[in-house]
């Protein structure tokens, strides 16, 4: 049986109270695609104005902070993302994995901090180009599902995998069909391992240049269970269409 699929919008460093007219307009439109889960993932300053925009849809963060509070200066933590509105929460992306020096151990402890705070959590994995040309790229990525997810297998649907090879994020270049389906075929069998059947229900979303022109070609690979998208989800009028895919497409 198919898992429902998830498309959640990553936002990264873009969005202001002139956007919210976007926020509330994707809302608005992902209702008519209710077999699919829609979110987006907004700066954390603007989650308690997206929530209020749009209630009833998913509004999220994009990090998280591993301690409950306490001193940390320019930190957001699991009960403020829950306190603005946030249902959900990006951890180890590519970007914070690279600029912020995040590791497999930071971005477990997030994970893990999140979810028992009762957030959804999507936890990012990828290779660089290097580790592809390499043929590095099944090991490496594994090597970091393994020591990033949480030691106990969350409740239904808490936590999704997505897989972003860091070479495809706004570069417009994919992966063959065939490597994306090589890379989430390894990461089920690898959440199997670590779950048990418990791991056949963890989502696996494949982010990297996703785009209307090429949704429905990755949403019918086997094991893509969704889509992190970054510049496309900016706009209705790209991220629907998005949504519209993964509501149609059947692997
Ligand atoms: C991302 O950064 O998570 C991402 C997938 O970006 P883009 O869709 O722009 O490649």
């Amino acid at each position: 049986m198919p898992l429902k699929k998830l498309v959640a919008g990553n936002w990264k460093m873009h969005g202001l109270s002139s956007d919210l007219a976007e926020v509330r307009e994707i809302a608005k439109e992902s209702r008519d695609y209710p077999t699919v889960d829609v979110a987006l993932c907004v700066p954390a300053i603007l989650i308690e104005r997206a929530a209020r925009a749009a209630p009833d849809f998913a509004i999220g963060g994009q990090d998280v902070h591993e301690a409950e509070k306490g001193a940390h200066t320019g930190c957001i933590s699991a009960q403020m993302l829950l306190d603005a509105g946030a249902s959900l929460t990006i951890v180890g992306h590519s970007e914070r994995r690279d600029a912020q020096r995040e590791n497999d151990r930071d971005v477990k402890a997030k994970a893990e901090t999140a979810l028992a705070s009762g957030l959804n959590v999507i936890l990012c994995v990828g290779e660089n180009l290097d580790v592809r040309e390499q043929g590095g790229a099944v090991q490496t990525v594994v090597g970091q599902v393994d020591a990033s997810i949480p030691g106990e297998c969350p409740e239904q649907a808490q936590l999704a995998i997505a897989y972003e090879p860091i070479w495809a994020i706004g570069t417009g270049k994919v992966p063959a069909n065939r490597e994306i389906a090589e890379m989430h075929s390894a990461i089920r069998k690898r959440l199997v391992d670590r779950y048990g059947s418990a791991g056949e229900s963890v989502r696996i979303l494949y982010g990297g240049s996703v785009k209307p022109s090429n949704a429905n070609e990755i949403f019918s690979i086997a094991d893509v269970d969704g889509a992190l998208v970054g510049g496309a989800s900016l706009k209705a009028a790209d991220f629907i269409p998005i949504v519209a895919a993964a509501a149609t497409s059947t692997p």
